[in-house]
């Protein structure tokens, strides 16, 4: 297994929109980059990491909410996930690893459905999922579209945010 590097604002990759992975691309060889992408996100303490995040612009997402409070490693891969969004509003705040240094608050709906096929292309499906995992599938389903959390922060957090950006932007062109 491997550890991947995760790319950072800046890069022009994190604002693709990643395509669907065909079932034909599902062989032994995407089970192993799946891995390294649950590898990654652990590694970097993350909850949450999209392949576009690790230069991958395909939509598969590793997310696991629960490691920080259970210390068991319970990863699930989510392979052409479909999201419905549901419920009301609420804000807390998110960070990202593409966005090392940078938190704030965002506002997403309290609950969601998805649906995806894993890493063996069987389908699976959960509904009403909330709290931490609704958030954090959200954040990730954005990455899927090219679109950032900071791109939803409040006027006041994001000019708030903007000196570090732009360091982070000046390390990319580095
Ligand atoms: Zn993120």
């Amino acid at each position: 297994m491997a550890v991947l590097r995760i790319v950072t604002w800046g890069d022009p990759i994190l604002r693709k929109k990643s395509r669907p992975v065909e079932l034909s691309e599902i062989d032994d060889a995407f089970r192993a980059w799946c891995r390294d992408l649950v590898e990654t996100m652990y590694e970097e303490d993350g909850v949450g990491l999209a392949a576009v995040q690790v230069g991958k612009a395909i939509r598969v997402l590793a997310v696991d909410t629960a490691y920080g409070e259970t210390n068991v490693k319970d990863p699930v891969v989510y392979v052409n996930p479909v999201l419905e969004i549901e419920g009301g509003l609420c804000e807390d705040s998110e960070g990202c690893l593409s966005v090392p240094g940078v938190r704030g608050k965002v506002v997403r709906r309290e609950s969601v459905n998805i649906s995806w096929i894993d890493v063996d292309g069987n389908p699976h499906r959960r509904e009403n999922v909330t709290g931490l995992e609704a958030r954090c599938l959200q954040h990730e389903m954005d990455h899927l579209e090219g679109v950032l959390f900071v791109d939803r922060l409040s006027p006041a957090a994001r000019s708030l945010a903007e000196g570090k950006l732009r360091k982070l932007a000046r390390q990319q062109g580095a």
